[in-house]
């Protein structure tokens, strides 16, 4: 079956099915937005005929995050917040994302978020490309789709959820209608950066700029060799040793979601607030880095 109707019905369309395949978030980018990139980092590379980019994203629930809070639960994290939200939950969404282009006769390439990090696997397989595999910045595809920007403490945010999502891609041929670039900035640009990571990872002496699409972004130094070693809820990069280390739950973000929450920038809004006492983290291994 091929598609019969208009590329804005069409978009709507998925918008409209995304929530019913499972997904929180959906934004789209047309391919132009990659131009900038080199073909080792270019979702063309993997689709030469891709027209769009469709970033899928599912929340991490802050309930998820709570054992973590308390030092008392880790796992229901690394189930609820990382294995099963990725391999479960959100491939599930994708995947049916991805029947949906399909049965309206658009090729759809499902992309698992795989750290952009991973080397390349040696000699091109075909002459004049990349060598296998292309690795993609899905966090720099969100921006790019408009689903976010980068916080300065280097993550994700979204402004219904703020660093509490995990997301996958979709490249397809389909030419859809994209979605504007985030201009209203979700971050607060905290300074008091001892404050969101004891241990000193976060530092405001070595800052980068960040260029997605013509968006500008600044962002602190992130020390991973620190990040590796801390135990205040961060865990090992779940698909590739080469990964940066999994943050999503430790006591950086867990800050950030209190600071934005507290300030009143998230869409999605609680009766209580997240912290309701000290929260766990393991500061004394500040003196042993
Ligand atoms: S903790 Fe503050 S500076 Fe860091 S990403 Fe969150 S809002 Fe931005
Ligand atoms: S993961 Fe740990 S060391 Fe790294 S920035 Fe967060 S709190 Fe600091």
């Amino acid at each position: 079956m091929t598609c019969n109707i208009d590329t804005k019905a069409f978009s709507d369309a998925i918008r409209t099915h995304a929530p019913r395949a499972g997904a929180d978030l959906l934004f789209i980018a047309p391919i132009e937005r990659f131009n900038d990139l080199p073909a080792e980092k270019h979702p063309a590379s993997i689709f030469p005929e891709a027209r769009s980019v469709v970033v899928v994203g599912k929340r991490i629930t802050r309930g998820t995050l709570r054992g973590v809070e308390e030092g008392t639960q880790f796992d229901l994290y690394r189930q609820y917040g990382r294995d099963w939200l990725n391999n479960r939950v959100l491939a599930t969404a994708t995947y049916r994302i991805s029947e949906f282009l399909e049965d309206n006769g658009w090729e759809a390439v499902p992309l698992p978020n795989l750290p952009p990090e991973v080397p390349p696997m040696g000699i091109p397989v075909r002459e004049g490309l990349p060598a296998p595999n292309v690795m993609l910045d899905f966090d720099d595809a969100a921006v790019r789709a408009g689903m976010g920007e980068i916080g300065y403490c280097g993550m994700l945010l979204t402004p219904r959820f703020g660093p509490r999502q995990r997301i996958q891609l979709i490249l397809t041929d389909a030419e859809l209608t994209p979605d504007p670039l985030l201009t209203e900035p979700v971050c607060l640009g905290c300074k008091d950066l001892k404050d969101i990571c004891p241990l000193g990872a976060i530092r405001n002496d070595g800052n980068e700029t960040l260029n997605a699409a013509g968006k500008t972004t600044t962002v602190a130094k992130v020390d991973a060799s620190i990040c590796g070693k801390c135990r205040n809820g961060v865990e090992a990069n779940p698909f590739h040793a080469s990964g940066k280390p999994d943050r999503c739950a430790s006591l950086c973000t867990r800050n950030c979601v209190v600071r934005l929450e507290e300030a009143g920038r998230l869409m999605e809004s609680f009766e209580n607030p997240f912290r309701k006492r000290a929260p766990w983290g393991f500061v004394e291994e500040l003196h042993r880095l």
